[in-house]
């Protein structure tokens, strides 16, 4: 423990080669109160990543080999301490990262699922077995590990999105070397911690934590990497999409969104006005799932704005840790401007701010920002195209449900896509031509399950899915054996 005066900050080192190293620290600040330092964690630099990678390299050959029964243990015995310890890590999520206790906790329990998952998967990996066209020839599909992943995640999902990427690597074999986001690397060290305590060899599971421009680009750098699994901005996802080519290397990558959700004439106007507050503002905006464009034909446009802006009113901005806090704090000082200067941009642009959109004082000194919505939105304005990531959402009204449908294409993401209506005939035609990869009736658009494929289209993703049976793409390659019956 190093002490900061007014109280102890637990020092967080690097996992290396299965030794805790690092001598160099960064704090880690709660959003909530800005005078409390979270805890210390430790900077690495390129040739700590190097020396992680070799490490990973060298514990390949015998984790590829592994019994499944051991990974299986390995992963069942993580999720359950997770779900053991969900309150604690859940506080802790709130306190780096701003969700609100309540998500913090949910989170946690999701992290919890997707080890319990990948526990099972891990037995039920199967081939096939196939006659050949040539007599006397037997064919067998089966599925290897990869190599050496490197995972490089965003500060948002702090606990679920290094879940999903650590269990499925591990469970089929590969081995990884992890690099958290800068802002809120807590999560990941916990989970990394509490997979060496409970058998992980030295060297099949390592952390690197630091700065993306440093220790992630010494992961895209190496050639030593077979594939690199990362969620985050399309700026760096893109950089990772080079990296892969250069290297002729595997990549899966999730980026952003400006996912829509229609709202019908003939929707449910509470369960609408419900979706869209979920969808746009909760977990303070920063989903890659989130709703930022509420497409709303003209029937029901006035008083679903009414009604929203209602409802917004009553939501309690606060400290993430409060228990009738609904909305926590944005993640840093750098988002939050960009929340603010997008604001702005939005006024300059000519859409009419409803409500919210400015900052609040609390007892603790923190990110506070009002959610904002705009009305009179058209699809060409800057904050109806480019991802903020914030609590902002802005409306645009249509005539009907085939303009609905053409504006909620038009962009070039494609995460998520939701529709309120009472209409099967219009739920059924959205869902067959909605451009995204997840679509949702009469739910959030943010809000997914941990069993079932994950991922978008267009500049949204690149590459396989993720979670699920369907991570075993990324994880995994194909070989085919023939062999003759002899
Ligand atoms: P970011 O791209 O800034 O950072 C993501 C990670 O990449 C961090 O760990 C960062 O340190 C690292 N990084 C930065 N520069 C790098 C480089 N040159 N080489 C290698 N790694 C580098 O994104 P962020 O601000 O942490 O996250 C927000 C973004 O993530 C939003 O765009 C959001 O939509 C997206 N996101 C997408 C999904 C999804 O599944 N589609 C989920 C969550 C978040």
């Amino acid at each position: 423990m190093k002490s900061t005066g007014s109280f102890d900050v637990a020092l967080h080192r690097n996992l290396i080669g299965g030794s805790w190293v690092g001598s160099t620290f960064l704090p880690n600040i709660n959003p909530s109160d800005l005078s409390q330092v979270v805890g210390e964690f430790a900077t690495a630099t390129a040739d700590d990543a190097q020396a992680a990678i070799a490490a990973a390299r060298a514990a390949f050959p015998g984790w590829s080999r592994s019994g499944i029964l051991e990974r299986s243990r390995i992963l069942r015995d993580t999720a359950q301490e997770i779900l053991r310890r969900k309150d604690e890590i859940g506080a802790l999520l709130s306190r780096e990262e701003g969700k609100t206790l309540s998500e913090g906790i949910a989170e946690t329990i999701r992290a919890a699922q997707i080890f319990e998952f990948f526990s099972g998967e891990a037995l039920r990996l199967a081939g096939e077995v196939l006659a050949s066209v040539r007599p006397g020839v037997e064919v067998q599909v089966t599925r290897e590990p990869l190599g050496v992943i490197g995972i490089i995640t965003p500060w948002n999902f702090p606990i679920a999105i290094p879940a999903w990427k650590i269990a499925p690597a591990l469970c089929y074999g590969n081995t990884v070397v992890v690099k958290p986001a800068e802002v809120a690397p807590g999560c990941t060290w916990t989970i990394v911690d509490i997979l060496h305590r409970n058998g992980l060899p030295p060297g099949v599971l390592n952390l690197v934590m630091g700065k993306g421009s440093m220790v992630g680009q010494a992961l895209l750098d190496s050639p030593d990497v077979d594939g690199v699994t990362f969620t985050g901005s399309v700026g760096t996802g893109r950089r990772v999409a080079e990296a892969g080519a250069r290297h002729m290397r595997r990549s899966q990558i999730e980026m952003g969104g400006k996912n829509p959700l229609v709202v019908l004439d003939d929707a449910d106007l509470g369960v609408a006005v419900e979706v869209a507050l979920n969808g746009s503002f909760y977990s303070t905006g920063q989903r890659c799932t989130a709703s930022s464009r509420l497409i709303v034909t003209d029937g029901i446009h006035d008083r679903f704005v009414a009604a929203l802006a209602d409802r917004m009113a009553t939501l309690r901005v606060g400290h993430a840790l409060e228990p009738e806090t609904q909305i926590g704090p944005v993640v840093d000082a750098g988002q939050l401007e960009q929340d603010l200067d997008y604001i702005a941009i939005g006024k300059a642009e000519g859409a009419r701010l409803v409500g919210g959109g400015d900052l609040i004082e609390r007892p603790t000194r923190g990110h506070f920002l009002a959610p904002a919505l705009f009305a009179d939105c058209a699809p060409r304005m800057r904050i109806m195209r480019e991802e903020i990531f914030g609590p902002v959402a802005g409306v645009i009204r249509v005539r009907d449900y085939d303009e609905a449908l053409a504006v909620a294409n038009g962009t070039e993401f494609g995460l998520s896509a939701g529709i309120c209506t009472t209409s099967l005939k219009h739920a059924a035609h959205f869902r067959r031509n909605t451009e995204a990869g997840m679509v949702m009736v009469n739910l959030p658009t943010a809000g997914v399950d941990f069993h079932v494929p994950f991922g978008g289209r267009k500049a949204s993703s690149f590459g396989p899915r993720e979670q699920g049976r369907y991570a075993a793409e990324f994880f995994t390659t194909v070989k085919t054996s023939y062999q003759a019956a002899g």
